[in-house]
């Protein structure tokens, strides 16, 4: 019945595939700059102190079990996960207009966000996606069903927001179009709106009644926690019906864990109430509950004041270490002499910088050099370490010239 896979090999390209292509690789050139984790400026992964704290209470508390969740995950984990995002003074939680899911970390609750608006969602078919965006967003989209259209975000010419692009585009738009954006550190970009570009971005979705579905998987990543958070609050605050996808992965360090969220935020109550139990019931088919151990974690650093104030800590050290490294690179570039300009990657924020590579260089990049990253030029800065930026600036060099 299966014949059509005899020729079938594994999908390489995505960056967790090529992440594992550069751990298989036995050179010791090698420079993993396609890895979605942090990892230290000495090169390592990073459990944190928080973290290894919220385990060994765990573990001590003679109450935790292996039991299962209900189906919409643990409700304290949602609840402070829904401060998180939408502030604790939010009106929306306080109006009770907010149905929350612990999601199988953020892909999982975006994908239960896909499914719900493909099923439940009737003004549109259409999600309109950044060009470029995380192509898991196009993927999800288009499985559950919607039809994929681009809105313009990223100038090659100037490697920053095309804003202008971006409204026009918006405002062309069908009336409901479902509306996909990143709240912070934009994947694969690295390019983020203003706090007033996104007014003005409020006000195109305002005008449109587009509805909005805004991953938020990096927030205290960019900036800080409340930062990276107002543009998901400035749409909450302007009375909009929203989806918001939430992630623990990067925050807090807990990849492998799987621990997200996903909340409607609602018209009334009474829609938020009902709402919850539709998304509870989409969930039951697909893996009936979420994973334990990770959201206990979150919750237990979440709620104890002091180990939330040490989480913050660790966490408000990380966007200094990658702005660090982004300077080390860009210094490189300019010592080698790697031809083009390179301001882009000190102004790009996150994780990602976009380098304006193409294919082309990419492949010789892993094929030559060892260097690993995704075809479309996208670099993760926690790849780097100091002392192989200069391999990596002259590795750049080889492949332009
Ligand atoms: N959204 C975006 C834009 C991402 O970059 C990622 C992580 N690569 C996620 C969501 C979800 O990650 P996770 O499933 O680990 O929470």
């Amino acid at each position: 019945a299966f014949e059509v896979f005899a020729a079938w090999r594994p999908a390489a390209n995505t960056a967790i595939g090529i992440s594992q292509a550069a751990a298989a690789d036995p050179s010791p050139d090698k420079v993993d700059l396609s890895v979605g984790a942090y990892r230290t400026e000495e090169g390592r992964e990073l459990i944190l102190g928080a973290v290894r704290e919220a385990q060994r209470r765990l573990e001590a508390d003679p109450a935790t079990n292996h039991e299962y969740l209900g189906h919409g995950g643990n409700p304290r984990f949602c609840r402070l996960a829904a401060e998180l995002a939408l502030g604790a003074g939010s009106a929306a939680l306080a109006e009770g207009r907010v149905a929350s899911i612990q999601g199988v970390s953020g892909t999982g609750s975006l994908w239960v966000g896909a499914a719900f608006l493909s099923r439940y969602y009737r003004r549109s078919r259409v999600a309109l996606l950044s060009a470029p965006s995380w192509p898991l967003h196009d993927l999800m989209m288009e499985r559950a069903g919607l039809e994929l259209r681009r809105y313009r975000y990223y100038d090659e010419t100037t490697r920053g927001l095309d804003y202008e692009g971006m409204l026009e585009d918006l405002r062309a738009a069908p009336q409901g179009t479902i509306l996909v954006l990143q709240g912070c550190g934009h994947n694969p970009t690295g390019v983020d709106p203003t706090p007033q570009q996104w007014q003005g971005i409020l006000a195109a979705a305002q005008e449109r009644q587009l509805f909005v579905f805004m991953d938020n998987a990096y927030q205290g990543f960019v900036c800080d926690l409340e930062e990276d958070a107002a543009a998901v609050r400035l749409f909450v605050d302007a009375g909009l019906e929203l989806l918001v996808a939430q992630s623990f992965s990067k925050s807090m360090g807990l990849y492998g864990e799987r621990v997200g969220a996903l909340h409607l935020v609602a018209a009334s109550a009474d829609v938020a109430r009902g709402a919850e139990a539709a998304l509870q019931e989409l969930i039951v088919p697909m893996y009936a509950t979420p994973p334990k151990y990770g959201a206990a974690i979150a919750t237990t650093i979440l709620a104890d004041p002091q180990l939330r104030q040490q989480w913050q800590r660790e966490l408000a050290e990380l966007p200094g270490s990658m702005l660090r490294r982004r300077q080390q690179l860009y210094d490189a570039l300019q010592e080698v002499g790697v031809p083009g300009s390179w301001e882009h990657i000190l102004k790009q924020r996150g994780m990602f910088s976009y380098t304006g590579l193409t294919e082309a260089q990419c492949g010789h990049l892993m094929e030559r050099w060892h260097v690993y990253l995704t075809p479309d030029g996208r670099i993760s800065l926690t790849g780097l370490t100091g002392p192989r930026c200069r391999y990596v600036a002259e590795a750049f060099k080889d492949a332009i010239l």
